[in-house]
């Protein structure tokens, strides 16, 4: 059985009063948070620690980023081994806003899946095509480029420790949502392409999550896609009451 998964990442956003607040309301609704979900905050790396403090917060915590590097002179880097020393159990990785806006290659993003997994960090690797992409029919070579890219060189056991992110850029923060359909072919062929390379059940042991623009609106119905195994969810994690009706319909 996958593991149903449902991370909020809260990128740049709220200031530590907030983003405890937001915790707290969201202690609020988990006593009704299906037992087989597996909930995850990507808060501010900043408030990770205060987070971890929460006693009555049953969440797990990622990094939104982390370091190719395992230590020394890189300024303003947080490293995987950091994070897993404060008990986070997951790192985003090659989030299309990373790969937009910092430059992250595949080349990047592939030693960043490695550190985490040095570390114990299961790495969330996003993926997903550009609008462009999309209207090119190129989606699936793009989503292919990316997986061989990033976790190709992982031996079976490894990418078991992995956790995916089919993010479509034209649906994140943008209100347009993929389609179940879309949605449905784009995982199963990540599903294919892994059991292609890496065989059947490791394929079917790895959790793949829908990102981009999910809501209570459409999350149900995504969620009920038969390789989409939960989501990932920016804007709507900002609001303790949609993030738990989006936990609550997985
Ligand atoms: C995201 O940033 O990963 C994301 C999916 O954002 P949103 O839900 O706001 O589209």
């Amino acid at each position: 059985m996958r593991k149903k998964i449902v991370a909020g990442n809260w990128k740049m956003n709220k200031t530590i009063t907030e983003a405890m607040e937001l915790a707290v309301h969201l202690t609020e609704y988990q006593n009704e948070f299906p037992k087989d979900t597996e909930v995850i905050l990507a808060p501010p790396a900043l408030y990770l620690g205060s987070l971890e403090l929460m006693e009555h917060l049953n969440v797990q915590l990622a990094g939104q980023n982390c370091s190719e590097k395992d230590s020394g002179a890189y300024t303003g880097e947080i490293s995987a081994g950091m994070l897993k020393a404060m008990n986070v159990q997951y790192c985003l990785v090659g989030h299309s806003e990373r790969r937009q806006y910092f430059g992250e290659t595949d080349e990047i993003i592939k030693n960043k899946v490695d550190a985490c997994l040095r570390n114990e960090i299961t790495p969330i690797f996003c993926c997903g095509e550009v609008l462009a992409e999309r209207e090119a029919s190129t989606h699936f070579v793009c989503v292919l480029k990316q997986l061989q890219g990033a976790l190709w060189h992982l031996s079976s056991e490894q990418v078991k420790s992995v956790v995916i992110a089919y993010e479509p850029v034209w649906a994140i923060g943008t209100g347009v949502t993929a389609t179940t359909t879309q949605a449905q072919e784009m995982h199963a062929f990540i599903r294919l392409s892994l059991g292609n390379h890496f065989g059947d059940d490791v394929a079917e042991s790895i959790s793949i999550l829908y990102g981009g623009s999910v809501s209570p609106l459409n999350s149900a119905e995504l969620f009920a896609q038969n390789d989409v195994d939960g989501g990932l969810v920016g804007g709507a994690s900002l609001k303790a009451k949609d993030f738990a009706a989006i936990i609550q319909s997985t």
